[in-house]
């Protein structure tokens, strides 16, 4: 392919990491649904097992399709790799794996996906790591947050439930200042809305589950690396900077320079953990990630009409969606996401709880599912489902407090999706 530097997004998203199948050539990416690749003799086998050559071996590390995916994810990020997981949950573990240790902290934002904070406030200390929440609009309290165990700090880039824009260059710079790398979840936005990396991120995390697949049939995950961080600048991520005992003593800063956090998910991450994607699901993605631009501007067009609907209706107290000049987060969108605030936000309704679970059940044309990101609009009530297992205060402080309903705003007719929130919002608030 040409300089993807010089080629636009709309290009890059069909084109990069994917050429011609060197074997038939054949143009769509082939599904190599294979386990193991056939070494050419035992000095190619070593070779490759020392990373001296880098190449195919076991699907477990690396597979032709599920690397074309993790080339197209990294040019369209603007990094310099990218490992593909089985999963956002599983992208987000490999992505503290090298960085964190027993007694390691990181300091996380508390407007999170639900199943985020779960795994961070719960599940990540069976690991003897923790993490710190912090609101991250108090700046200050994120710099008090850190301490001498901190090794990572971790936002979403549009925040789920409400679409909240996070600051990402003011809070890269408190990451800059400590030393510590940022890693920016981009799955609401999407690299077409937002590229984390311009703004300071060291490390994007996502659920290709959601937009890049973007028509709900495939669980996975990315980590893409800007190659960006000096990992030898302290002592503090001896798995990159020092010899890794887990790799026959191999540094990875020194032997692959800006490649060393992608090769250590690979070599390592991928190879112990296993948290894999398949070469099926990638095939998926790839398909999903040719139209990611043109079903972004629709998703953003369709939020912002029912957004701007819903912000008049009697029934409804408050509508969260940056795109509208009321949000407090109005101002984030020209310098985060200036081609638009995606299509995720959240209602309040007057009457609480229970008109909430109405409006749910009334809806017709959207589907009441946990997941976002899909061409069908989707909508749920977090706090009876994703937050379920949250305090009522944790629900509040991540913005899906038990009045709250959650809109992924899809890519149908406007009207016809403003003409269902009609009718259900009436037999809420009967
Ligand atoms: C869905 C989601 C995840 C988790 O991804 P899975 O693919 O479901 O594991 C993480 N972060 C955000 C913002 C998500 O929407």
């Amino acid at each position: 392919m040409s300089d993807a530097s010089k080629l636009g997004f709309d290009t890059l998203q069909i084109h990069a990491g994917s050429a011609p199948d060197p074997a038939t050539g054949a143009r769509q990416t082939p599904i190599y649904q294979t386990t193991a690749f056939v070494f050419r003799d035992a000095d190619h086998a070593a070779k490759l097992f020392n990373l001296q050559e880098v190449g195919y071996i076991y699907s477990r590390l690396t597979n032709p399709t599920v690397a074309v995916l993790q080339e197209r994810v990294a040019t369209l990020e603007g990094g310099v790799g990218a490992v593909c997981c089985s999963s956002g949950h599983a992208a987000q573990i490999m992505a503290l794996f090298p960085l964190m240790g027993p007694g390691k902290n990181v300091v996380v934002s508390t407007r999170l996906y639900g199943g985020s904070i779960t795994q961070f406030s719960q599940t990540i200390k069976r690991f003897g790591w923790s993490a710190s929440f912090v609101d991250f609009d108090d700046l200050g309290a994120v710099e008090a947050a850190i301490d001498d165990d901190t090794r990572a700090i971790f936002c979403e880039s549009i925040a789920n439930p409400g679409g909240y824009i996070t600051d990402l260059d003011a809070i890269a710079k408190i990451a800059d200042a400590a030393g510590l790398p940022l890693i920016v979840d981009n799955t609401t936005a999407s690299p077409y809305l937002c590229r984390p990396i311009e703004h300071g991120a060291t490390l994007v995390v996502h659920s290709l589950t959601k937009f890049l697949t973007g028509n709900g049939t495939v669980t996975g995950g990315c980590v893409v690396d800007s190659g960006k961080f000096d990992w030898s600048a302290s002592d503090k991520f001896p798995s990159l900077s020092a010899p890794e005992p887990a790799y026959h003593g191999l540094t990875f800063h020194e032997t692959f320079g800006p490649m060393a956090f992608t090769f250590h998910g690979i070599a390592i991450g991928l190879r112990d953990l296993g948290m894999t994607l398949n070469p099926q699901a990638a095939h998926y993605t790839l398909l999903g990630i040719e139209t990611l631009s043109l079903r972004m501007q629709r998703h953003c067009e369709n939020a912002m009409r029912l957004a701007t609907w819903l912000q008049t209706h009697p029934a409804v107290a408050e509508v969260t969606y940056a795109g509208l000049g009321s949000s407090p987060y109005h101002d984030r969108v020209a310098r985060i996401c200036p081609k638009g605030a995606s299509s995720l936000f959240t209602i309040r309704l007057k009457d609480g709880y229970d008109a909430c679970v109405k409006l749910v059940d009334s809806l017709d044309l959207f589907s009441h599912v946990a997941n976002l990101g899909d061409s069908r609009s989707l909508v749920i009530h977090s706090a009876s489902t994703t937050h379920r297992q949250l305090t009522e205060e944790q629900q509040v402080a991540a913005g899906a407090g038990p009045d709250v309903v959650r809109f992924s705003v899809g890519l149908e007719d406007a009207e016809d999706l403003i003409a269902d929130l009609d009718q259900a919002l009436a037999k809420a608030s009967a």
